[in-house]
């Protein structure tokens, strides 16, 4: 277990051990309550932090979770009492609290996965519209749902089990839970996905997939917290689990730091303290003879404003994007990621056949005509430069070749097999990684976890090199814990290189990857280039405007002029190709265009 963790967990186990000794019912009440407030935020956080995406939904769950454990813990008399039309399969139990806790936990993490699969297909701002949905739906069937609830009523008489040092167990749980998470194989690759979607995808990993996963922990984390908050009040109704709650739930998490499990608990604890705070000077006090007078709604008002200056000041909240780990000079990063073994089978399955064929694609934008009946086959061992003038269907051409982009018509073969469209994932586990025009990079990971990400998401041979391998194949060594968005340009393509190659890749297609570079990285980076040729084998599509770079590079040339191949050839044909001259230069010879070229 991480250091962090543990000095939370003392942290919170001291506070719960001095109030069980030495408080009174009402500090203890407050403090349990506390390490509820904890589980629930750091269960959203789970969600927001991994998956980027904020949820307002997570009170309806909590709600769920809260009427479920009460239902099934209420004594029989008080239940048939409360809600007499419950059926008998929930109306003649009376559960123990851990056993119904233990249900509930179930029962809402299968919920969370179903309703998690369906968000996961929506991206940022329609997903959590689609929370927001959730929370007034269920609402409404809270309080419509009288055969399970009391309506608008509240229920009562839930046994009140729940200690400080209960409440702060469950605290705990959550906080090494969350922090597994983040860590695992899943949460990198969540959080991978959270910083560029496409990218992650591009990468080999099951956007979708994970995104439901993180749901799911984070929703399993939220129904411990309603369980909890139903044993510990023993009295709730619907208008507990709605807006407000939400509002102050994503205040603390906000202040805290959304993407930081130990900014969750900072969080929860500075809103506590700040409403605690307010709410006894709320209804007015006298100092030195002075009256201040009551002020209602200032513990709302302080919240707000806390949440208002954390977003103006520090957006990203207290802590940050870091956890107590990184405070801690004396804590190395993780450094565990492990690719996954293909199979024998797989290993002698179709790669062998290595051709990554393009056949007959056409794409159109609207009226603009991309590509035209475009047709290119890249073989293993072998450069092929694509150029054309801008705008003539390059990038197209690679986004259609590594399952980015749809087209209208044509094919698109893996090593014989047909792939499906706009599947980039399928197509980085069939060999083909890429880099982007437009620099794409998970830009708030480290180095070494951009490289991890793809590699954990790719299965490959038990002999494919490791990540510290990949970051010196692209003369990366010792950069591991920058952050991606704090290097140089040169830096950040060859690590998009690195990423690529990190899923074991036979054909590595790169969209201008000499762009903004000077003549010492572009030289670093053909070296590079050739000899994942000359060692590794592998077949590269090379986009670029260096167009001297491609003709000395490439084994093959292929040009595209308004979304039609117009020549491929060895660079000594492309170079006389009439047609090539025409497009690309005008009406003088290559040699003198060459040298016009070279020279601006
Ligand atoms: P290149 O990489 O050769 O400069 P592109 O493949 O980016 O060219 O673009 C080819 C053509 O397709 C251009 O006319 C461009 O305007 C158009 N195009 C590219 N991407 C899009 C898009 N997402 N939406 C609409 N048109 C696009
Ligand atoms: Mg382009």
């Amino acid at each position: 277990m991480k250091p962090g963790v543990i000095i939370l967990a003392v942290v919170c186990l001291v506070i719960a051990g001095l109030t069980t000794v030495f408080a009174g019912p009402a500090i203890s009440n407050t403090v349990s309550n506390f390490f509820i407030v904890v589980v629930l935020v750091v269960g959203l956080g789970v969600h927001v932090g991994n998956s980027g995406i904020v949820s307002f939904g997570h009170p309806a769950f909590m709600a769920i979770a809260a009427y479920l454990t009460a239902i099934l813990v209420l004594p029989v008399a008080r239940k048939k009492a409360l809600m007499p039309n419950l059926p008998d399969i929930l109306g003649d139990i009376s559960l123990n609290p851990v056993v119904a806790i233990m249900i509930t936990l179930i029962f809402l993490a299968l919920i969370g996965g179903l309703i998690g699969l369906a968000i996961s297909r929506l991206n940022g701002a329609s997903a959590t519209i689609a929370t927001l949905g959730l929370l007034i739906i269920t609402h409404s069937l809270l309080v419509g749902g009288t055969t399970f609830t009391r309506g608008a009523q509240a229920v009562y008489g839930v046994p009140k089990v729940v200690t400080p040092l209960i409440a702060a167990g469950a605290a705990i749980a959550a906080i090494i839970l969350a922090d597994w998470f983040k860590y695992s194989r899943w949460g990198l690759v969540a959080r991978a996905a959270r910083e560029d979607a496409v990218a992650a995808a591009a990468s080999g990993i099951s956007v979708q997939r994970s995104r439901a996963l993180v749901f799911t922990i984070s929703i399993a984390l939220t129904a411990l917290g309603g369980g909890l908050f139903a044993l510990h009040l023993g009295v709730f109704s619907p208008k507990e689990f709605y807006f407000n709650l939400t509002f102050s739930l994503l205040a603390m998490l906000i202040v805290g730091g959304g993407t930081s499990t130990t900014g969750a608990v900072a969080g929860v604890a500075i809103i506590t303290l700040l409403s605690e705070g307010l709410r006894r000077v709320e209804p007015g006090f006298d100092i030195g003879g002075v009256t201040v007078p009551a002020l209602f709604g200032l513990t709302t008002i302080g919240t707000s404003l806390a949440l208002i200056c954390t977003l103006y000041l520090r957006p990203e909240g207290l802590m940050g994007l870091k956890e107590l780990d990184d405070h801690l000079t004396w804590v190395r990063p993780l450094r565990g990621y492990k690719r996954k073994n293909l199979s024998r089978a797989a290993l002698s399955g179709p790669k062998h056949l290595r051709l990554l064929e393009v056949h007959g694609i056409t794409k159109r934008y609207g009226g603009v005509t991309a590509l035209q009946d475009v047709s290119l086959a890249l073989n293993p061992n072998e450069i092929l430069g694509l150029i054309g003038p801008n705008g003539s269907g390059k990038s197209t051409f690679l986004s259609c070749a590594s399952g980015i982009q749809a087209f209208d018509e044509g094919t698109v073969q893996v090593n014989g097999i047909a792939m499906r469209q706009s599947d980039p994932t399928a197509f980085a586990h069939a060999g083909v990684g890429r880099t982007f025009q437009n620099i794409r990079l998970f830009s708030r990971l480290s180095v070494y976890e951009n490289v991890a990400a793809a590699l954990v998401a790719v299965p490959g041979a038990a002999d494919a090199p490791s990540i510290a391998q990949i970051l010196s194949r692209v003369n990366l060594a010792g950069m591991d814990d920058r952050i991606a968005e704090t290097l140089s340009y040169g830096q950040q393509r060859r690590l998009e290189i690195a990423r690529a190659l990190a899923t074991c890749p036979s054909f590595l297609l790169l969209d201008e990857p000499a762009a903004g570079m000077n003549s010492t990285e572009t030289a670093e980076l053909a070296n590079i280039i050739c000899s994942l040729r000359d060692v590794d084998g592998l077949g590269i599509l090379l986009i670029d405007h260096d167009l001297p770079m491609i003709l000395r590079l490439s084994n093959r040339v292929a040009v595209l002029n308004e979304g039609h191949l117009i020549a491929v050839g060895s660079p000594a044909e492309i170079r006389e190709n009439p047609k090539v001259t025409a497009a690309y230069f005008g009406e003088r010879s290559a040699d003198q265009n060459l040298e016009a070229y070279t020279a601006t």
